[in-house]
């Protein structure tokens, strides 16, 4: 982080911001976290915010825009949230400008957090923190994506070509609030493990410190 005059802040003053946005099942929640357990930092997922509002909306509890603006920080565990159902719920309403302006201070107030925070989501490099000192854009085919994703959920019943609907719709839909930032750095995953995405983004980190 420069500061005015191009003058440093020490290093153990400043809270560092890592920014990963991308589409569903990119790969970067596993890539958030796994960087926020390496360098000792906060991390959020912050789909599961507009995850809870989807699910609260689904259990007829309340309208979306009172759900963001009363976020119940205990349902972030509930097991229902990872659910397509939800996700399907969540893209529907992160299409509120209401619901996203809500989130918002949530968010940058997590930002603050010390040493450091990595969030991950859709417009963190552009809108949440867009003066994140790394930003990452984590991409991967929409079939490496879909037959992610399907892993996770075979034992559910669901097909591939179910999936990849769901994928391709899910894109469509939050093709507005997931553009990258203009400094973002791309990084696709589909030929990459999750280990070796997470070595190359530490890299980047640690060389640009
Ligand atoms: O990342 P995840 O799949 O959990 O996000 C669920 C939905 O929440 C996304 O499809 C997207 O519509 C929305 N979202 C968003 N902005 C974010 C994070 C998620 O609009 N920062």
């Amino acid at each position: 982080m420069v500061w005015a005059h191009g003058l440093r802040l020490p290093h153990d003053l400043r809270i560092m911001i890592i920014a990963i946005d991308g589409p569903s099942a990119a790969g970067k929640g596993t890539l958030a976290r796994g960087v926020a357990k390496h360098l000792g930092y906060h991390f959020l997922d912050t789909g599961s915010l507009y995850r809870m509002v989807g699910l609260s909306v689904l259990r007829g509890k309340s309208d979306a825009v009172a759900a963001a603006r009363h976020l119940n920080p205990t349902a972030f565990n509930d097991a229902e949230l990872r659910g397509e159902k939800v996700a399907e719920a969540a893209s529907k309403v992160a299409a509120i400008p209401e619901v996203r302006q809500a989130l918002l201070e949530f968010q940058r107030s997590f930002a603050q957090k010390k040493p450091g925070a990595v969030l991950d989501g859709r417009d963190i490099g552009t809108v949440i923190c867009p003066t994140a000192d790394f930003k990452f854009y984590v991409t991967a085919s929409v079939q490496a994506r879909a037959e992610r994703r399907f892993k996770e959920l075979e034992a559910t019943g669901v097909t591939l070509e179910e999936i990849t609907e769901d994928v391709k719709s899910r894109d469509e839909r939050d093709a507005k609030q997931s553009q990258p930032a203009d400094d973002a750095i791309f990084i696709d995953t589909s030929e990459l493990t999750a280990e070796e995405c997470l070595h190359e983004v530490i890299k980047v980190i640690e060389e640009g410190q």
